[in-house]
């Protein structure tokens, strides 16, 4: 049997809010999945992912995992930090919001169904960041829960 698809959380919101903003997914020269599970999140919203805050199916083929570690860094913040400690932080936050454990499997649809209905205010969420960037990432993700539930109704 084939190995579950595995997401953090957060992974899953960004490719939600890409949807709403437009954008395709094109393969990244850091070699990860995000193309690939963007595209089966779009087109199959039925399929069921075990959530994680650990390395993911995006992860996996990604240059900058390392021991199953992310060793890349991020300025979401406003400051250089661990992406691995970044991602852990919100993806915690996440499973927290949504009453989800790790382990935890379930559709991106009922993912997103979910998240809607309990995410809440995305300023919160992501307190140490750029309000402005905040903003631009609220309008996304709306419009792209909106479009998605709508185009699985
Ligand atoms: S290993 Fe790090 S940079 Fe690569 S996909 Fe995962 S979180 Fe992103």
């Amino acid at each position: 049997m084939a190995k579950p698809l595995r997401i953090k959380p957060h992974h899953l919101l960004d490719i939600i809010r890409d949807l709403g903003a437009g954008k395709k997914h094109e393969p990244h020269p850091y070699g990860h999945g995000v193309h690939r599970l963007a595209r089966i999140i779009r087109d199959n919203p039925h399929t069921v992912f075990v959530l994680t805050a650990d390395a993911d199916s995006i992860c996996e083929p990604c240059c900058n995992m390392i021991d199953r570690r992310c060793v890349d860094t991020t300025t979401s913040p406003g400051r250089k930090v661990s992406k691995e400690s970044w991602n852990r932080l919100i993806d915690g936050r996440i499973f927290e919001r949504l009453g989800l454990e790790e382990g935890a499997a379930i559709s991106a649809l009922d993912f997103c169904r979910l998240a809607s209905e309990r995410l809440g205010d995305l300023y919160t969420l992501y307190v140490e960041a750029d309000p402005e960037k905040t903003a631009v990432r609220e309008k996304n993700l709306t419009r792209g829960f909106e479009e998605y539930l709508k185009a699985a109704e």
